[in-house]
């Protein structure tokens, strides 16, 4: 017998993998939750019936959100995850030698716990000493600092349920508030080929709030579309602007000095739509 999981993308799109086990299945406070081990990406994590992460590619997503805007800020001393809790982020954000610390605020503690017991290639870092881990709402963490944090990462689910409010124009000036006067933030923003008026209102709303606002695009094939945005807000300091010499020498699989710039080159259909606003 075969068995397969299916992610309803829209009403005219199915995406489906084969499965080899099912490792986890709960209902959390806050979302449902599986673990799912597959033949062709490996263990791969499922909130609400979306997939998360993937053992064979998460490290194009998680290498792109952390180490772009951590080298765009000359001195990433004090940063912010909110979400991220399959610690893929907060891996590559306390590998990298220019961080001094981080703070990871993650809503549900039991996405924690399922990837530190079947994810362990992502979750490995969770208890570095440079991280602090806390289990709260990251929008209520962020209302209630001020001018704290030289670089914010927003690694939220979709725009559903608990994260609805980390893709709104309110939270991008409460994360403005959060920054110091140098600071800088970059969030998740889905598909620009799926949700391209979601892309096009952030982006309205970034540029509004921050003095730099910059769209780049990473490959992440189990992802829809396998085209992945993600947005910068920055107050002072442009990825553009940064030396290769400024990249730190890591062992990267995707993420590199040539790669952080060519990022930032967006298709024509993507710089029209981020243009007309
Ligand atoms: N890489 C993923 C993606 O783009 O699909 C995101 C993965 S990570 C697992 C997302 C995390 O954000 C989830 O663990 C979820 O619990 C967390 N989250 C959602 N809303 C949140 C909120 N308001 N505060 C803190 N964490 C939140």
């Amino acid at each position: 017998m075969e068995l397969w999981y299916t992610e309803n993308q829209n009403d005219h799109l199915r995406l489906s993998c084969r499965v080899n086990e099912t490792l986890h299945v709960e209902k959390t406070p806050f979302q449902h939750l599986a673990v799912l081990d597959t033949p062709g990406f490996g263990r791969v994590l499922v909130l609400d019936g979306i997939v998360q992460t993937t053992v064979w590619d998460e490290y194009i997503y998680h290498e792109m959100i952390a180490h772009v805007p951590l080298n765009t800020h000359p001195d990433p001393q004090r940063v912010l995850i909110i979400g991220g809790g399959d610690g893929g982020t907060a891996r590559e954000v306390v590998r990298n030698p220019r961080v001094g610390s981080a703070v990871m605020v993650e809503i549900d503690e039991r996405v924690v716990a399922a990837a530190r017991k079947y994810l362990p290639e992502l979750s490995s870092r969770l208890d570095d000493p440079k991280l602090d881990l806390r289990f709260a709402d990251g929008i209520k963490h962020v209302a209630e600092c001020s001018g704290e944090y030289d670089v914010i990462i927003i690694d939220s689910t979709d725009p559903v349920g608990p994260a609805v409010g980390l893709f709104s124009r309110e939270f991008y000036e409460m994360v403005f508030k959060a920054l110091k006067a140098d600071g800088l933030f970059v969030a998740q923003t889905e598909s620009p080929l799926f949700n391209a008026d979601l892309i096009a209102r952030i982006y309205r709303d970034v540029a509004d709030i921050f003095a730099v606002a910059r769209t780049y695009l990473a490959c992440v094939p189990s992802y829809p579309g396998g085209m992945w945005s993600f947005t910068m807000g920055s107050k002072k300091h442009d990825p553009l602007d940064v030396k290769p010499e400024n990249v730190p020498a890591l062992k990267y699989r995707y993420y590199n000095a040539e790669m952080h710039r060519a990022a930032f080159v967006l298709p024509e259909f993507l710089r029209e739509l981020l243009e007309r606003g």
